[in-house]
């Protein structure tokens, strides 16, 4: 059936401007690494795409190897781009990336100028757009020239391939010196996407201070730590779940080891009157240059339970203190 949006869909959703660019993004976006694959059904990728947008969530991630295979996640994006939201593309913010494994032989990883720029030719392809509103450089590559990477993503921003660039996974360092390459190449530098969740807070190391210091926002991945930060564990571990998969990234001894902790923040998100899920996004968004929260979902339900974290955002300082008593 034709889709049409909800008409209400920026009645609630929060959306915060991103350093000091023009762009808002959404409290919530949506990541396609997982369940949007040729392994996943796509009648339940579309589903979760619709209800998305229908909460006014405009801001998709994906990146050339996501899937699995490689590539696939963008392939069903944008077979459900053409029939669900081409007559919505400017009220979309897409996001692809190249950095890590894609391709075979010496030029499909990394951060060569040849990688990055056929990546991204081949990311439009498969989505069938003519553009990404931000590219993102994956993870910083060691031996090739930071002036080169850099090079790319801003000439990548001349031809029009895409609007604004970012970069993932650099330390603070890196991300310095590729903030002075993109300031002096005047390349639109908003993004930089870094793994940050309660179970994970390397970015308050210094990162968040950087990308204060140069106008940039951090967009936050894995928030609910591959879903630990939810009640999706707190009974075992339910067949079809991240942790249950062969193909995932989230062991059941991760989660048994860290299942204490689940329980007792658990405990905390109750008497916040939240969910867990909630209370992780909440906790997150409440650092102003967190511009945005990047959660993946396998079922439309679970998007629609995250984006109540919104109806609580605000933490006494005892319960800031009770929550890092658990962390430790
Ligand atoms: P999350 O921490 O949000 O984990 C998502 C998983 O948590 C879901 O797939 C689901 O797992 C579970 N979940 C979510 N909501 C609920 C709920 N309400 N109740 C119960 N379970 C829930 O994020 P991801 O690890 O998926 O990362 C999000 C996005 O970040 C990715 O899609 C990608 O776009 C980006 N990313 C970027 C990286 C980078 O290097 N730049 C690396 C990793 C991610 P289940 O399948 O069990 O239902």
């Amino acid at each position: 059936t034709e889709y049409v949006a909800d008409s209400q869909r920026y009645k609630h959703m929060t959306y915060n401007r991103t350093g000091k660019s023009g762009v808002l993004l959404p409290a919530l976006s949506l990541g396609l690494w997982h369940n949007f694959g040729f392994i996943d059904s796509i009648q339940n990728a579309r589903e979760v795409l619709r209800t998305a947008f229908d909460l006014g969530i405009t801001h998709f991630d994906l990146a050339n190897n996501y899937g699995p295979p490689y590539g696939s996640a963008e392939e069903n994006f944008g077979t459900i781009f053409k029939k669900d939201f081409k007559n919505y593309r400017d009220e979309l913010f897409v996001a692809s990336k190249a950095g890590f494994d894609m391709w075979p032989g010496p030029y499909g990883n990394w951060g060569s100028r040849k990688y990055l720029i056929s990546s991204l030719d081949q990311s439009l392809k498969r989505m069938g757009l003519d553009y990404v509103d931000v590219f993102y450089h994956h993870r910083p590559d060691p031996e090739t020239p930071l002036e080169e990477t850099m090079g790319a993503l801003t000439d990548i921003v001349r031809q029009g391939k895409a609007l604004y660039v970012g970069i993932s996974n650099y330390q603070p360092e890196e991300t310095q010196k590729a903030a002075d390459i993109l300031k002096y190449n005047n390349t639109p530098f908003i993004l930089h996407q870094a793994r940050y969740s309660m179970f994970d807070r390397w970015v308050e190391n210094g990162l968040l201070d950087t990308l204060d210091a140069n106008g940039v926002g951090c967009i936050a991945f894995s928030p609910l730590a591959q879903g630990m930060l939810t009640d999706r564990y707190l009974h075992g571990i339910p067949k079809g779940s991240r942790a249950d998969k062969d193909m995932s990234y989230l062991s059941a001894e991760t989660v048994t080891n860290n299942l204490d902790k689940i329980l007792r923040l658990n405990d905390l998100a109750q008497n916040r009157g939240q969910k867990l899920s909630q209370m992780a996004i909440a906790w997150l968004l409440r650092k102003p240059t967190v511009a945005s929260v990047l959660i993946g979902a396998s079922s439309s339900n679970q998007l629609k339970e995250n984006v109540k974290a919104l109806d609580n955002l605000s933490f006494s300082a005892e319960e800031i203190n009770l929550i890092d008593d658990v962390l430790g």
